[in-house]
């Protein structure tokens, strides 16, 4: 058994003009680093296949699915809100994140591999039931963990989300679902202003202040998202893996470094080895600062792989 990195060469045409952030290069400073420290041996690339349309509808409306359709632009770009756009190839990229996700759950699940990680964008943790929002058009994460519950008859698993921006669309896809317990930790007040209250008693969110560094973040996590997982007991965790908490990562204004990455990906796979045979499928979703993202994820991933 190994680890699984499912991409797609589709992922790198998404592109939302030259200014940016959220930039096809992302993907290719994780490859490079993957290579560079020696991890990409160990990993079994996978393709990303297009995702069912079924797959979506289990938590996007249809009229989500079929205005983005809409909007795909032919050339040029598309707009959606101040930071999100379509070029002629988003409709693809979005249909292969997506389906990387839910490939990847069920390779775990069938017990092809140990854990996986989905090196894709668009991300996914703002895109709400019915609207895409800041850089993300459908929910990957949301998508494969009802597809585990729904379609793989899982009865509880466990969504941890540690990018810096909260994940609103997560939270609006399972609040008040009882077989999901959402676990994150954001910088708050930050875009997208929400999650200080959570919507419903399956969401532990912590809120952290500009500034607060992986200390603070690890006392937060133990306090909080440990003791709610081991009581949840969930048999498959999701990860939403945003790495612009990053002190070098200028879109956030946290201070982790990839120690902290580290220490946070060690305590989900302790989480998942008591309670879930291991099962981890893990999302990119935001980290910027091109050098910091390609170390966090090499760092990431190298936990995953010695799980
Ligand atoms: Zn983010």
């Amino acid at each position: 058994m190994a680890t699984a990195l499912y991409s797609h060469p589709d992922c790198v045409l998404h592109d939302m003009g030259e200014w940016h952030p959220e930039c096809p290069r992302r993907l290719q400073a994780i490859e490079d680093q993957l290579i560079a420290s020696r991890i990409d041996p160990l990993l079994v690339h996978e393709d990303a296949p297009l995702v069912d349309e079924n797959e979506l509808l289990r938590v996007h409306r249809p009229e989500h699915i079929d205005h983005l359709r809409a909007l795909a632009p032919v050339d040029g770009y598309a707009e959606i809100d101040a930071d999100t756009r379509m070029n002629e190839h988003s409709w693809r990229a979005a249909m292969r994140a997506a389906g990387a996700a839910v490939a990847a759950t069920d390779a775990v699940i069938d017990g092809r591999y140990d854990n996986a990680f989905c090196s894709v964008r668009p991300p996914g943790h703002h895109a709400e039931p019915d609207r895409a929002m800041g850089f993300c058009l459908f929910n990957n994460v949301a998508i494969a963990a009802r597809h585990a519950l729904d379609v793989r008859g899982l009865s509880r698993v466990a969504i941890v989300d540690f990018d810096v921006h909260h994940g609103n669309g997560t939270e609006a896809a399972f609040a008040g679902d009882r077989r999901v317990l959402m676990c994150g930790l954001f910088q708050h007040p930050f875009y997208p202003y929400s999650g200080d209250t959570p919507m419903a008693p399956n969401m532990i969110n912590v809120p952290l202040a500009a500034r607060t560094n992986g200390a603070t973040m690890r006392e937060a996590v133990d306090m909080m998202w440990i003791p709610a997982l081991e009581t949840f007991k969930p048999e498959m965790i999701f990860v939403s893996a945003g790495f612009d908490a990053h002190r070098e990562d200028d879109l956030g204004g946290l201070g982790f470094v990839e120690a902290d990455y580290e220490w946070l990906t060690m305590q989900i796979c302790a989480i998942a080895k008591r309670y879930a045979k291991g099962r981890i499928v893990s999302c990119l979703e935001g980290g910027y600062n091109l050098s910091a993202l390609g170390r966090s994820v090499a760092t990431h991933i190298k936990v995953l792989t010695e799980a």
